[in-house]
């Protein structure tokens, strides 16, 4: 079968040119961003790494965490507040792990069936990572509706995509990349595709639903992140960020330019000096949004009459130490012989057109 590009889908049905500038400032961006956050998946916390020899790093959930909420990113990233499980954020981490080692099976046998055989595996690995996890349910009845709902949300996955015709180069890649201004640009990607032709495609899967096109600014937002980090770490421009809606089975497609990115370059230095400027003056103000709702820190914060901690006293005013991203981990592949691959060429599968369409233009 002859090898098609990562960029072979129909031109109408790629989100193109002109689609791409207009970024909010970073004075309006947090009102943007937590409109946005109103119909996006709530981030959780991210382990801290310990402290590296480098300067300074920023991952993409916590530029959001900033972005929506200042006083909610000084919980996670300064304050390093606990976060009780959520099953939401879990079920999310499940489906990312076994569509993670659903790639270790050979092509042919990558089907909705061997996705929903690898979910009781996936917990008790992620159990026997996280033990608190098993808190979330207090009968095993309700672990198994759980259950079925991340099933439900693999069986959405195959109508979006034949993971048989694809064969990723990189599942949960870390990268990093150092801009001209010194910050590091950290996450994990959860799919790299590299088409023959050398032409890359980054994947992201979302739990949730996608949002209305108007607030896809913080999903996108994410994606251009990685997109530069590649960027300048590979000195490639992806040709396509890929977003995979597991909530409503929808699937959204991006194609990036060089000023998209240069844009966002400018957007995340300028979004670091706002956090260098917070950490300086001691201004983590609260904004309070929708994404309230699922903050779990509400109690502390001012804008539900808390008042947060004292800093930890080993927070330095002028030298911010932001968290780093954690990425999911999976089960070694196990053997398989019993299934035939296929002939298929290690490229996006065809994708319901119905399925796609285009981000809005943020404002
Ligand atoms: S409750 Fe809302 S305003 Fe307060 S810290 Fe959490 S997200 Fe921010």
């Amino acid at each position: 079968m002859a090898a098609a590009a990562i960029g072979d889908v129909p031109a109408s049905r790629v989100i193109g040119r002109g689609l791409s500038g207009h970024w909010p400032s970073v004075r309006n961006m947090s009102e943007t961003i937590s409109e946005a956050a109103a119909t996006a998946e709530p981030t959780g916390p991210e382990p801290a790494e310990p402290d590296r020899p480098h300067g300074p790093s920023l991952s993409p959930s916590r530029a959001t965490d900033f972005m929506s909420c200042p006083l909610l990113y000084r919980f996670r990233v300064l304050d390093k507040l606990p976060e009780p499980p959520s099953p939401v954020a879990a079920r999310g981490t499940l489906v990312h792990a076994v569509l993670e080692r659903l790639f270790d099976e050979p092509q042919g046998c990558r089907t909705p069936q061997a996705a929903r055989d690898l979910v009781p595996g996936q917990w008790e690995r992620l159990l026997a990572d996280e033990p608190e996890l098993a808190g979330m349910f207090a009968e095993d009845s309700e672990r198994d509706a759980w259950f079925d709902e991340a099933r439900e949300m693999l069986d959405r996955y195959f109508t979006l995509e034949d993971p048989n015709r694809l064969e990723p180069t990189h599942r949960e890649m870390s990268v990093e990349a150092v801009l001209e201004s010194g910050l590091m640009l950290r996450g994990y990607i959860d799919r790299l595709d590299v088409a023959r032709t050398g032409e890359l495609r980054i994947v992201d899967y979302k739990t949730g639903t996608a949002p209305r096109e108007e607030y896809e600014a913080r999903a996108l937002f994410q994606m251009k992140f990685y997109a530069l980090a590649l960027w300048r770490a590979r000195g490639i421009i992806p040709k396509m960020l890929q977003l995979i809606y597991l909530g409503n089975g929808e699937l959204v497609r991006y194609v990036p330019d060089e000023a998209d990115l240069v844009a966002t370059e400018r957007k995340i230095n300028a979004l670091w000096r706002a956090i260098d400027r917070a950490h300086t003056t001691g201004d983590w103000r609260p904004h309070p949004s929708r994404l309230c709702d699922w903050c779990s820190h509400q109690a502390l914060c001012p804008a539900f009459g808390g008042s947060p901690p004292a800093l930890p006293s080993t927070v330095q005013a002028a030298a911010p130490q932001p968290a780093t991203a954690q990425p999911a981990t999976a089960e070694p592949a196990a053997a398989e012989d019993a299934c035939v691959p296929v002939d298929a060429p290690p490229i996006p599968a065809q994708v319901p057109p119905a399925a796609l369409r285009a981000p809005a233009v943020p404002a």
